[in-house]
């Protein structure tokens, strides 16, 4: 077989370059993807019970980009959601990231009342405040019991369990990131545009990827196939440790194992994805006919369990956020370089960077716009 460009995996990363490659420069791509599906992490299926599912953990789409958010109606029309997320706190379900309802929920009433009028006094409203910032930053011994509770009771417990790891063994930027949320405001993410693909991402895919000039080939390891394709480029977007054989060593990534439930309750829980930072093995529970706004009889939730990952075990999902690990990644960066005439190494695997969807499909239109082609 003959064509343009070889593309390795039909996630964001791949499918996006693939449609632009196709459409713009009337070029020939393969793509090839070793699972059963195309979307990547973002595929979602219809359950043995009819409700949609996302196979790879809940994904919620959300960007405060223009050009991303119109670059993708051309594949999809747009479900409005806003998601909302609860975390188990003393045993209150409260707003995360914590706000000013979070702690008037938690907090006797003169206390709640004090500590909100010293927040909005010295940050100001509607702004998220580090909580590290406060912690390094005031004195205000109210101020920082508040920072302190957040840390201990939201933060560290769910970092323990997510990564395996302290909060202070993680890079500066995670934990710096963790925010008091001065507001009322309780959706999940304040970016302009929120929302669902109305009929799922498989099928955003599908229509991505419909143009004549892309053929894709699933259950293939690319490997499997390389030395029978004639191709001028390759755009890899699996993990880059792999492509070179772990010369220097594998990269560790977490893996989840996904606990997928069905009920026969109309509606399981209250809000999209609750949190447990302290209590059950289980992160976080997500039910998805919240998010798709699907209606059926019953409902399917699923529960994620953090994993080590283990290569062919499991599936790496989250670079781990140590310096050390980033150290290695640009070992094989700098062997990147050597051939980027011939691969180009994007995406999460590809690059060992956690992108949210919006990030990785504005990466992938900036790495086509800059082809030298
Ligand atoms: C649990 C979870 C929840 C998430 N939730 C959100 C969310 O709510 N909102 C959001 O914006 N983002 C979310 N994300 C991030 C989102 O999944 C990523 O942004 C996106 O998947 C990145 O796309 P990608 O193409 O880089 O990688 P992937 O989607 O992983 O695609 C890479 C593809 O390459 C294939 N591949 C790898 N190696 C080979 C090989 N040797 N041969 C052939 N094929 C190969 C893989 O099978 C895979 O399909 C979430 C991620 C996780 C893990």
């Amino acid at each position: 077989m003959k064509v343009d460009w070889l593309i390795v995996g039909a996630g964001f990363a791949g499918s996006v370059l693939a449609e632009r490659i196709a459409s713009q420069l009337h070029q020939k791509v393969l793509i090839v993807e070793k699972r059963n599906h195309i979307a990547g992490n973002a595929y979602d299926e219809f359950d043995e019970h009819g409700l949609l599912v996302h196979r790879y953990g809940p994904h919620i789409f959300h960007t405060n980009a223009p050009a991303i958010w119109q670059y993708l109606q051309q594949f999809t029309q747009w479900r409005s959601y806003y998601h909302q997320v609860l975390g188990v706190v003393d045993g209150q379900q409260v707003p995360i990231p914590f706000n000013i309802n979070s702690l008037t929920a938690l907090f006797p009433h003169y206390y709640a009342e004090r500590l909100t009028q010293k927040l909005i006094e010295k940050y100001g409203f509607n702004v998220k405040v580090p909580i590290l910032n406060i912690l390094e930053n005031t004195q205000d011994p109210d101020l920082r019991f508040l920072a302190d509770y957040v840390y201990r009771n939201v933060f560290e417990q769910y970092t323990l369990k997510q990564w395996q790891l302290k909060p202070e063994d993680l890079a500066p930027s995670v934990t710096a990131r963790v925010p008091i949320y001065i507001s009322r405001d309780n959706r999940y993410f304040q970016d302009t545009y929120q929302g669902m693909p109305q009929a799922g991402y498989t099928a955003l895919f599908q229509k991505m990827l419909e143009n004549p000039l892309i053929k894709v080939l699933l259950n293939t390891d690319y490997r499997e196939v390389a030395d029978e394709i004639q191709y001028k480029r390759m755009i890899f977007t699996g993990e880059i440790d792999s492509y070179f054989s772990y010369v220097h060593g594998k990269l560790p990534y977490r893996s989840l194992n996904f606990n997928f439930i069905h009920t026969q309750q109309e509606q399981f829980q209250s809000v999209g994805t609750i949190n447990y930072p302290n209590e059950y093995q289980y992160t976080r529970t997500t039910e998805f006919k919240l998010l798709t706004g699907q209606r059926a009889y019953g409902s399917t939730y699923i529960e994620e369990y953090p994993q080590p990952y283990v290569i062919d075990e499991n599936i790496p999902y989250y670079p781990i956020p140590k310096e050390e690990y980033r150290a290695l990644y640009r070992k094989y960066l700098a062997e990147a370089e050597k051939i980027k005439q011939k691969v180009l190494f994007v995406g999460r695997l590809a690059e060992y960077q956690y992108y949210n969807m919006d990030q990785v499909v504005a990466h992938a239109l900036t790495v086509f716009n800059k082809l030298d082609v």
